[in-house]
């Protein structure tokens, strides 16, 4: 018997939960170009090798997810939101008008 059949590589890992996506200020809503804070998963038209439908990520700003939110929440084309980091968003704003009230 050939010992380097034995050699194996130690499978990967496959319990490790991987990090939770964190939006940058290189992501921009898909609707203005403006940061974006939520990430929707929707379900596309085209289909991967296992027929099932591709998810493709849609970006959005605080805006233009609350613009669009009620007819998010009601698609059956959303698959779940990824990311949602409009609390971020709030802080942020809450910051910046300080001293403006
Ligand atoms: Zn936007």
């Amino acid at each position: 018997m050939n010992p380097a059949a034995l050699d194996v590589p130690a499978p990967a890992a496959d319990n490790v939960t991987p990090e939770p996506r964190q939006l940058t200020n290189q992501d921009r809503c898909d609707a203005c170009g403006a940061q974006a804070y939520v990430e929707v998963n929707i379900a596309s038209s085209t289909l991967d090798e296992n027929f099932k439908r591709k998810e493709v990520p849609l970006l959005f700003c605080a805006h233009h997810y609350n613009k669009h939110e009620p007819r998010l929440v009601m698609s059956s084309a959303v698959r779940g939101i990824s990311v949602d980091e409009r609390e971020a968003f709030w802080e942020r704003e809450r910051n910046r008008t300080r001293g403006y009230e």
